[in-house]
């Protein structure tokens, strides 16, 4: 029983910085904090919080800093926030981030339509944001995410050649582990199975976070495979915020409270209180009103005679 020690498979939130930026609306900051502060409650140890963009790019993200400082205030939790480049990871290691995420993607295509730069600039981008981290925060911990890594919209399939290269590209450039993401929604569970197996192969243990979307209803599958390639950190985001713009209707990020209960009822440790975490829609709800938000098990409720403790130890829920 594990459920007082350190949890079976992290929860990295995600729904602060790739929700809050795929909406029109931008939350005021206030309630950022209030929502923040829920899926703390919640048991949620690893939150991205915001990117550090240009505003005039990202109106939503204009106050990261102040967002960062307010997150920081938790103890035990891992405070993490992406920046597209050096200028960003300037900004953001200033503001005293524990962890930066870069995302890179494998598609030559969308490298260059999303940042204008080959995947080789973004390389060296990753090896000057390494270096920028060694020489005035050290401790910070640095995640290339690996975008497109299941198929792009722009140049279709991403041969898996090319996303083995760019992880292991970002980990020799320094980059303490580097994840995949499937930014289009286009996995599938024996994709993601045999992608991370190889990526594993080649970087092991630096093998970072799945970031699956729902786009086509396979995130939790595809979360699942993940697991079973051995990934244990899993990005997700709250009322699956985010909404995928090539699919009306169907949520963008998988949602948090499904991978939740998905866990839990498996009797893998989360550490996340489900109750608490449904909870945590409420400040959501109240900061983006009228903005839709998904997840079948807030809908559902939890099963009759459901039990967190049981579950965590592996008894079937209900049982
Ligand atoms: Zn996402």
């Amino acid at each position: 029983m594990n459920t007082h020690l350190v949890p079976d498979v992290l929860i990295s939130e995600v729904g602060p910085r790739d929700g809050l930026q795929s909406v029109k609306a931008t939350m005021p900051t206030a309630n950022k904090f209030k929502w923040i502060d829920a899926l703390v409650a919640a048991g949620l140890r690893e939150i991205e919080v915001c990117s550090f963009v240009p505003a005039k790019h990202l109106p939503q993200m204009a106050d990261a800093a102040e967002v960062v400082r307010h997150a920081l205030k938790h103890p035990g939790v891992t405070v993490m926030a992406l920046v597209p480049n050096l200028r960003g990871a300037k900004e953001a290691l200033r503001a005293n981030v524990h962890k930066l995420t870069i995302p890179v993607s494998a598609s030559a295509a969308h490298s260059l339509a999303n940042v204008r730069k080959t995947r080789e600039e973004m390389i060296e981008e990753v090896r000057a944001i390494v270096r920028l981290r060694d020489e005035i925060a050290p401790g910070v911990k640095i995640e290339a995410g690996i975008a497109t890594a299941f198929g792009c919209t722009l140049q279709g399939e991403v041969p898996e050649g090319d996303v083995v290269w760019m992880a292991s590209q970002c980990i020799a450039a320094g980059a303490d582990e580097s994840g995949l993401s499937d930014t289009t929604g286009m996995a599938n569970p024996a994709q993601v199975r045999r992608l991370f197996h190889k990526v594993r192969a080649a970087i092991g243990d630096k093998t970072g976070a799945a970031h699956m979307h729902n786009t086509r209803g396979l995130g939790l599958a595809n979360c699942l495979a993940a697991y079973d390639a051995g990934v244990r950190t899993f990005d997700s985001s709250l009322g699956g915020l985010g909404g995928c713009p090539y699919a009306p209707g169907a949520s963008g990020n998988v949602v948090t409270e499904d991978l939740v209960f998905m866990f839990a009822a498996m009797g893998i440790s989360t550490g996340v209180d489900i109750a608490k975490l449904i909870a945590a829609r409420e400040p959501l709800k109240a900061g983006l009103p009228g903005e839709p938000i998904y997840g079948m098990t807030p809908e559902a409720g939890l099963p009759k005679g459901w039990s967190q403790c049981a579950s965590s130890i592996g008894l079937v829920p209900g049982a």
